[in-house]
């Protein structure tokens, strides 16, 4: 008993505090905190304001015992064939996730070693930076131009072996050039990863693009048009050699059962309904960015679901509106914009809303 406790104590002694054991590179990495206060109506997160699609809806209040018990599918393969039919690839093709950031976490941690660097544009994504230095990476960022399009030149330049590009880029809204993408696909040293979180709402696309470059990953999320940002569903599409890389990096069981079956039927029963929604959200967005117009404001060329409108002092503009009701994103001081706020689009009573709540914050 005496030998058993000295041995306890020596041990306690030579053992470093617990705030000592933390990994030297995320020490400066604070845990992701976006204000998600309850509010009466979320414009903030850039999710689907029309609600969940009815199959998926119906299929989650009656999922059997299995969907519950069972481990999912590793890879979920069903889900894989679904989506491939959807952006019309082979399978081989595909990758799934838990939400795209999963993928995202995962392609750049597949393409790089740490002390490497990664490129991304300014302003974007916030969470790439975060995922950089997780995975032991320097981040590099690198202004948009003043017509929001990345700067082929200087990502060519950085020789980063992982680049990441946002179309239509978040929080800007605005698309990326094919000429730039392209000609950064021709010239990149490493693996291009073009995340099409919100594809579904913009003109055009750049899906084609993986059909002729094997080292460009295209990433994309259920979380937006297709209402399940709460399931976690997101997938790459890429040449089947990076894919699995991808999928290595991944691992087995991200994508639950339950949010396997409600994908595979928001693709395929509720495709209309999702179709009609993109319709709204396009309507929707149209409406606000013109009646953004007509109060003065200079909202940017949106081809998301969201519009970015330059105030002054977002911050304090954001806490007043939510005062009133209304949650929408501020920024402060973005590279070449400064401060702003993130309206995500919805039905015209909220969009109503949301403007009477500026209004009151503007006076
Ligand atoms: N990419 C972009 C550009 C986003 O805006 C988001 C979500 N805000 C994501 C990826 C991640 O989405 P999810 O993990 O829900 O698929």
């Amino acid at each position: 008993m005496g030998e058993a406790m000295s041995a306890g104590a020596l041990q306690t002694e030579a053992r470093p505090a617990a705030r000592e054991l933390v990994r030297e590179s995320y020490k400066s990495i604070s845990l992701y905190s976006p204000n998600r206060a309850p509010c009466r109506i979320d414009l903030s997160d850039n999710t689907n304001m029309w609600g969940a699609p009815p199959a998926v809806r119906w299929l989650v209040g009656s999922a059997p015992d299995p969907v519950i018990t069972r481990y999912p599918r590793a890879y979920a393969d069903e889900l894989k064939r679904a989506i491939a039919e959807y952006v019309n690839v082979d399978a081989t093709s595909i990758v799934t996730g838990c939400g795209s950031d999963d993928v995202l976490d995962s392609a750049i941690r597949a393409f790089s070693e740490p002390g490497e660097s990664l490129a991304y544009p300014d302003p974007s994504f916030p969470m790439v930076e975060i995922f950089a230095r997780m995975n032991g990476l320097t981040p590099r960022a690198i202004p948009l131009t003043a017509d929001y399009d990345v700067d082929a030149d200087a990502f060519i330049a950085s020789r980063a072996p992982v680049i990441y590009l946002c179309s239509p880029n978040n929080p800007t809204g605005t698309s990326l050039s094919r000429d730039s993408i392209e000609r950064i696909i021709a010239d990149a040293p490493g693996v291009v990863i073009l995340d099409e979180a919100y594809a579904e709402f913009v003109d055009s696309n750049f899906l084609d693009l993986v059909r002729e470059s094997d080292r460009l990953i295209i990433t994309r999320t259920l979380s937006k048009a297709f209402g399940l940002a709460g399931l976690r569903v997101g997938y790459a599409v890429g040449s089947p050699a990076l894919v699995r890389e991808i999928e290595k990096s991944r691992g087995p069981y991200k994508v639950s059962s339950l949010a396997e079956q409600a994908a595979i039927a928001a693709l395929t029963y509720d495709r209309r309904w999702v179709e009609d929604r993109i319709v709204d959200a396009r309507d929707a967005r149209a409406a606000l960015t013109q009646r953004l117009r007509a109060r003065g404001f200079s909202p940017l060329q949106s081809q998301s679901n969201f519009v970015l409108v330059p105030v002054k002092e977002a911050a304090k503009l954001a806490a007043t509106m939510r005062n009133a009701g209304v949650a929408v994103r501020p920024f402060s001081g973005l590279t070449g914009i400064g401060d702003a706020i993130r309206i995500t689009v919805g039905p015209l009573d909220m969009i109503d809303a949301c403007l009477t709540a500026l209004d009151e914050g503007q006076s």
